[in-house]
């Protein structure tokens, strides 16, 4: 008789969940899998798809107008149906939903729906089922965290803006991280009116300054009103509805949606597990060691969780790590460096490596190599959009340290380069790529002069 019914009881169906699952399933693992929401968790519910979703969407605004202004095109009268749209994406999730479910199935996994708690080091409650699994994987994910205030209840956060009824004619958008700025994109380029706020001096902190500086002055142009060192204080609602803010400087602001983008907790409360002496922060993430193993040797955690690295890559990869470690003896440790991220903002913001400020932390003398031009698509639109690409380079050896980019398809530019920054090359090696003409890439082998050392 074995000793448990299960190798692995997962608790979570998201990004990282799904993945260990159904690998470990696929190894010939006898898995099982929790949820009580949603099959593919944040991701794919209420952030990384639907958001790109929304950012295509909202992207139509600007091209017709340069298709026009620049290219020729006469275009008739043009609106946008958010209701139209919004079930459009929701059929979309909804595919994807059942994607995960043939996912999980074919693999072998199972799947149990229902609210799952940590009962002991090995078992696993899902109401009144018990499971015994010699490894338990938590893999919970994080849920929106807003700060207290009076009228807090009227804001919304990015869970909620997915599912709005209307597009809102006022958005007013708090945070400087990764969701505020995609947002404010977002509805700006849907037609609502935009106010960001950000309570620091410079929003998008521990990016390199010059993405942060760069990406300020593009969004401006684009004509978000993004307001720093602003918060609000207050938040009532008006008898038609409409949201009246205070601002930490004493002003109002009126809108119609306030969207709090303040950052997200790990999902770790009501689950059993400091009762069974698993160690969480002061923020709830739960603490790991290299393998991704709590302060309990039999419980794992992954993801969002664990508050490393928020990216649902980074989940998966130690999602494919764990499943190393645990069940095919060989024990591989995360690699948190060298992280491609992408923030979809309009125009988005590529980054892979250090920041100038990381780098010259860490050696002794550093190169900067910096570009701002006008792509030549706009050489024509009339658009003063630019595009701003910056490498920093270790002087010592030569080697490309950090590659940023703020500019259309940032993403799919920088994901190329990430394979040769994790690589380890070198200024020089860049210098010998033959670039790809015409292309705001290329800039990236054909920066010669540096333009700034320590
Ligand atoms: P972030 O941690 O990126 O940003 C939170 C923002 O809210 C920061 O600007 C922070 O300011 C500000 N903030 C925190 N507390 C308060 C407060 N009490 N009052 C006012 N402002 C406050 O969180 P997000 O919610 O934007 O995103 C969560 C994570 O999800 C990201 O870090 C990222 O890992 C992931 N994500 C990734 C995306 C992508 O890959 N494109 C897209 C969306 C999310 P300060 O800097 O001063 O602390």
């Amino acid at each position: 008789m074995p000793q448990y019914d299960y190798d692995l009881f997962v608790i979570g169906a998201g990004s990282g969940g799904v993945r260990a699952s159904r690998v470990a399933a696929g190894l010939g693992k006898k898995v099982a899998v929790a949820e009580d929401r949603y099959l593919g968790g944040t991701c794919v519910n209420v952030g990384c798809i639907p958001k790109k979703l929304l950012v295509y969407a909202s992207h139509y605004s600007e091209d017709f107008e340069h298709a026009q202004q620049g290219y020729g095109w006469t275009l008739g009268p043009r609106s946008f149906d958010w209701a139209t749209f919004i079930a459009k994406k929701d059929t979309e999730i909804q595919r994807l939903n059942d994607f995960h479910d043939r996912l999980l199935s074919n693999a072998g996994a199972e799947q149990v729906w229902g609210r799952a708690t940590v009962a002991g080091p090995h078992e696993v409650r899902v109401g009144d089922r018990s499971f015994r699994a010699e490894h338990i994987l938590v893999a919970t994910g994080g849920w929106p965290d807003v700060p207290d205030f009076p009228g807090r209840e009227h804001a919304v956060t990015s869970n909620e803006m997915f599912h709005l009824k209307e597009l809102p004619r006022r958005t007013v958008i708090v945070g400087g991280g990764y969701i505020a700025v995609e947002f404010a994109g977002i509805m700006n380029g849907l037609g609502s009116q935009v106010t960001q706020l950000y309570r620091g001096p410079l929003f998008l902190r521990g990016f390199d300054d010059d993405v942060r500086s760069v990406l300020a002055e593009e969004i401006r142009k684009k004509g978000v009103d993004l307001r720093f060192d602003t918060n609000i204080t207050a938040l009532e609602k008006a008898p038609d509805g409409s949201l009246r803010a205070t601002l930490t400087d004493g002003s109002e602001l009126a809108a119609d949606q306030v969207l709090f983008a303040t950052g997200r907790r790990p999902n770790s409360a009501k689950l059993g597990l400091e009762e069974l002496g698993v160690e969480l922060r002061a923020n709830g993430a739960i603490v790991v060691d290299e393998y991704s193993r709590s302060t309990v040797p039999s419980i794992h955690a992954i993801g969002d969780v664990t508050d490393r690295i928020a990216l649902t890559p980074v989940a998966l990869h130690e999602a494919m790590c764990l499943v190393k470690t645990l069940f095919e003896g060989k024990p591989t440790a995360p690699v948190h460096e060298n992280v491609p991220a992408a923030v979809f903002s309009q125009p988005p913001v590529g980054s892979v490596g250090l920041s100038e400020a990381q780098a010259r932390e860490r050696y002794d003398a550093v190169d900067i190599y910096r570009s701002r031009f006008r792509a030549l698509k706009h050489t024509l639109t009339g658009a003063d959009e630019t595009t701003m690409m910056k490498l920093i380079v270790d002087r010592e050896s030569d080697r490309v340290v950090g590659l940023h980019l703020v500019g259309a398809d940032a993403g799919e530019i920088v994901q190329g380069f990430a394979v040769a920054i994790q690589c380890g090359a070198t200024k020089a090696q860049f210098d010998a790529t033959i670039g790809i003409h015409p292309t705001s890439a290329e800039e990236f082998v054909t920066m010669r002069e540096p333009v700034g050392d320590a």
